[in-house]
C-alpha cells in the first residue's frame, strides 16, 4: 500500500500533525464515518464548528423542532444492536431526543477522542507533490491528511436574507437554524415570524401560544399534513424491531428510501371517490407518505392537482375566516417545495392573537428599530424569528477554501452550479468526498439511510485503494459531465423544477438555478453498486508517487 497508514495508532491530543483522514462534520454523516475509519484501522480526526456533537440536531433547537420522518426509521441501522437498544418515545422524535441519541451514539462507538469541537475548518487544500491535503482551522490548526471527508451538512449554512434596517432593530432576533441553547421565553412579547418553510410550520403553532401577538409574514403559504405525532405505540416498535433488517431493507427498495406506503395506482385512472378516500385515509394517517397516495403525483400537473384541491379543501374546513383560508392556501405543485408535517399549524390562524401578513406581492420593506414595514404599514414587535431557511447543500461546502488540482477551487469548478459524479466526488479534487453532496438523492430521502450507503460506499472504496495501492482517486471528466447530465434528465421528467425551491437553489440570490439531488434512491444504489464492482468504474486511480501509473480502470 503506497501512502495510507493502516493500524495507525495516532489519536493525539493536539490537532496538527498527519493523517490519514480528515472528517468535517459532526452530525449523522461525520460520527458513522469516523466509526468506519476506525474500523478500516485508519487514523483520522473530524473537526466540527459547533461545542459538542449532533449537527442539525445540535442547532436546530427552536420550539417544536422534531423530524418529520417517523423516529424508527429516522435512525441508524448499520448496528443492530443500536437499533435494538435504543427506545424513541414518540412517532416523531423531538430535537432533545435526537440529540441525545447521536451523543449516546457517541459514546457507545468511542467517537469522542477523535472530535475537535469549536472549530471550524476555513480550508483544505490539495497539494499535488505529496498527494495529501492540508487542513486548516479556526483554531490555527493545520493537519496533514491522505483523505479529506466533507460530512458537513445539506441544510447547516443558514440564509438569512438581506433586510434594509436589520442592525436597527432594538429587540431580539434568531434564526430557526442557531437557536439560543437556553431556550427562549415568548411570554407577552409580539413576535414576528418570517417564513413558512418546515421550520416556520413546526415553531408557528407553539410560539403562538406563548406570544402576546403573532405575526407570521408570509411569502409563499405551504402544503402541510397532519403529524398526529403522540407516543410511539408500543405494538408497532415491537413489530419492526422483531424483523428491523426486513423493514430497513424493504423501505431501501423505495422511490425517497422511505416507507411511504406507494400506491401503484394513477391519480387520474381513479374515480374521484376512489381519489378522495385515499387522500382521506392519507391525511388521517398523517405525515409523508400523503405523497405516495398515487404514483404520477409527482410526475402529471394535473394529477398533481387533485392532491392540491384536497389539501385546499382541508384548508378551507380548518380555518374559520375565508379570507385567511384562500390566503394559506398554496397553488403551487404539492411536494415541489418540501412537503411539511405540521402539528395544529393552519388551525393556529383561527387564533385572535395570530395575524397573517402576505408579502408575496409587496415584500417586506425593512426592518426598523420597534418592528418591520410592510406596504408602508409598521409591525411593532418585540421579537423576530428568521425562519428563513438555508444555503442548502452548496452552502457549507462553498465557504470552505477548498482548492484541489492546479489550487482550483471548488467555488470555481462550481461556478455554474455544482458538478459531481454521483454526488461524492468531484473532477480535480481527488481523494476529497462529500456526504450527501448534490446529485445525490440526499435531501430528497429518508437522510439516514442515505448517509449510511454514502459512508459505506466511501469506506469501502478506501479499503479497495488500500489493498490495491491506489493512492489518489477522482472522477473522470467524461463520468461526471454523464452524470450531471443523468441527474437533470431525470428532474426534468418531474414536476420538481417548476416551482422556486431551495432543491433548485433559488432562495438564495445570485445562486446558479441546477436541481441539486438525484431523484430515486434504488436506482442510485444500484449505479454506485455497479460503479465499485466494475473497480470504481468512472474514476481515474492513481498510483503513488513511487508507483508512477495511472489507472483509470474503465469509462463511465
Ligand atoms: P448535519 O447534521 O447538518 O451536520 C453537519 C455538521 O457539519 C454541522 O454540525 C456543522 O456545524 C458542521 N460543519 C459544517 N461546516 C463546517 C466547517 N467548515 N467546519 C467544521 N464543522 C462544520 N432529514 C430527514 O431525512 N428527515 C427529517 O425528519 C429531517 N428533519 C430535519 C429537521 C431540521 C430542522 C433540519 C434543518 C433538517 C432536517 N433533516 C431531516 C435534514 C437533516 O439535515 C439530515 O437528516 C441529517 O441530520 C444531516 O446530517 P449530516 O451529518 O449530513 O449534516
Ligand atoms: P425553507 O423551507 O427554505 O423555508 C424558508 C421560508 O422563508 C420560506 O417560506 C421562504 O419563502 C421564506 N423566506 C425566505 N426569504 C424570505 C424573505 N426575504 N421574505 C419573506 N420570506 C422569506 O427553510 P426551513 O423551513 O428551515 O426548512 C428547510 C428544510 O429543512 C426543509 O425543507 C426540510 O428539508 C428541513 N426541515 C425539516 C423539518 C422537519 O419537519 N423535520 C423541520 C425543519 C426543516 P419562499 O417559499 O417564498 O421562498
Amino acid at each position: 500500500m503506497a501512502e495510507v497508514q493502516v493500524n495507525s495508532m495516532e489519536t493525539s491530543q493536539k490537532p496538527g500533525g498527519n493523517v490519514d483522514a480528515v472528517i468535517v462534520g459532526a452530525g449523522f454523516a461525520g460520527l458513522y464515518m469516523l466509526h468506519r475509519m476506525h474500523g478500516l484501522g485508519l487514523s483520522a480526526r473530524l473537526f466540527e464548528a459547533g461545542s459538542s456533537v449532533g449537527g442539525t440536531w445540535f442547532w436546530n433547537r427552536y420550539p417544536g423542532a422534531r423530524c418529520d420522518v417517523e423516529s424508527l426509521e429516522y435512525s441508524y441501522q448499520f448496528s443492530e444492536e443500536l437499533q435494538q437498544e435504543w427506545v424513541w418515545t414518540e412517532r416523531y422524535a423531538p430535537q432533545s431526543e435526537i440529540l441525545q441519541y447521536l451523543n449516546h451514539v457517541a459514546d457507545r462507538f468511542a467517537l469522542r477522542r477523535d472530535i475537535y469541537l469549536n472549530t471550524r475548518v476555513q480550508a483544505a487544500i490539495f497539494d499535488e507533490a505529496t498527494q495529501r491535503w492540508t487542513i486548516e482551522t479556526s483554531t490555527g490548526d493545520r493537519v496533514s491528511a491522505k483523505f479529506c471527508v466533507m460530512a458537513t451538512g445539506c441544510l447547516s449554512s443558514t440564509n438569512t436574507p438581506h433586510f434594509t434596517g436589520l442592525e436597527r432593530f432594538a429587540g431580539s432576533s434568531y434564526h430557526t437554524g442557531n437557536w439560543p441553547h437556553e431556550g427562549v421565553d415568548f411570554t407577552d412579547k409580539r413576535v414576528g415570524v418570517i417564513g413558512t418553510g418546515s421550520s416556520g410550520i413546526q415553531s408557528i403553532p407553539l410560539i403562538a401560544q406563548q406570544a402576546s401577538h403573532l405575526f407570521v409574514f408570509q411569502r409563499t403559504p405551504t402544503y402541510t399534513i397532519p403529524a398526529h405525532n403522540g407516543p410511539l405505540d408500543s405494538e408497532v416498535e415491537r413489530a419492526i424491531k422483531a424483523n428491523y433488517a426486513n423493514f430497513r431493507e424493504q423501505n431501501k427498495q423505495m422511490l425517497f428510501g422511505v416507507d411511504f406506503q406507494y400506491n401503484e395506482a394513477s391519480a387520474l385512472e381513479t374515480t374521484p371517490e376512489e381519489r378522495q378516500r385515499e387522500y382521506e385515509e392519507r391525511w388521517t394517517y398523517g405525515g409523508l407518505p400523503f405523497l405516495g397516495a398515487f404514483a404520477d403525483l409527482l410526475f402529471s400537473k394535473e394529477a398533481n392537482d387533485t392532491a392540491a384541491e384536497f389539501v385546499r379543501e382541508k384548508i378551507r374546513a380548518i380555518v374559520h375566516d375565508p379570507t385567511i383560508a384562500e390566503q394559506l392556501a398554496p397553488r403551487t405543485v404539492v411536494g415541489c417545495k418540501r412537503l411539511c408535517v405540521d402539528t395544529g399549524y393552519y388551525d393556529t390562524f383561527n387564533r385572535s392573537n395570530v395575524t397573517l401578513v402576505e408579502v408575496s406581492d409587496s415584500p417586506i420593506e425593512e426592518i426598523t428599530e420597534h418592528g418591520l414595514r410592510v406596504k408602508g404599514k409598521e409591525y411593532e414587535l418585540d421579537a423576530i424569528v428568521f425562519a428563513t431557511g438555508f444555503d442548502a447543500m452548496t452552502g457549507s461546502l462553498l465557504k470552505i477554501d477548498i482548492r484541489g488540482k492546479g489550487g482550483r477551487s471548488l467555488k470555481e469548478a462550481w461556478a455554474e452550479g455544482p458538478r459531481t459524479y454521483l454526488g461524492v466526488a468531484t473532477v480535480g479534487f481527488p481523494n476529497l468526498f462529500t456526504i450527501t453532496g448534490p446529485g445525490s438523492p440526499s435531501v430528497l430521502t429518508n437522510m439516514i439511510p442515505s448517509i449510511e450507503q454514502h459512508v459505506e460506499w466511501i469506506a469501502d472504496c478506501i479499503r479497495y485503494m488500500c489493498d490495491h495501492g491506489f493512492a489518489c482517486i477522482e472522477p473522470t471528466l467524461a463520468a461526471q459531465d454523464a452524470w450531471v447530465d443523468h441527474v437533470n434528465e431525470v428532474a426534468g421528467a418531474t414536476l420538481y423544477p417548476t416551482c422556486n425551491s431551495w432543491y433548485l437553489g433559488a432562495n438564495i440570490p445570485g445562486k446558479p438555478r441546477v436541481f441539486m439531488p438525484y431523484i430515486g434512491f434504488p436506482p442510485y444504489v444500484q449505479k454506485c453498486n455497479d460503479v465499485a464492482a466494475k473497480g470504481y468504474a468512472g474514476f481515474l486511480l492513481i498510483r503513488g508517487h513511487d508507483g508512477e501509473r495511472e489507472v483509470e480502470l474503465s469509462r463511465g
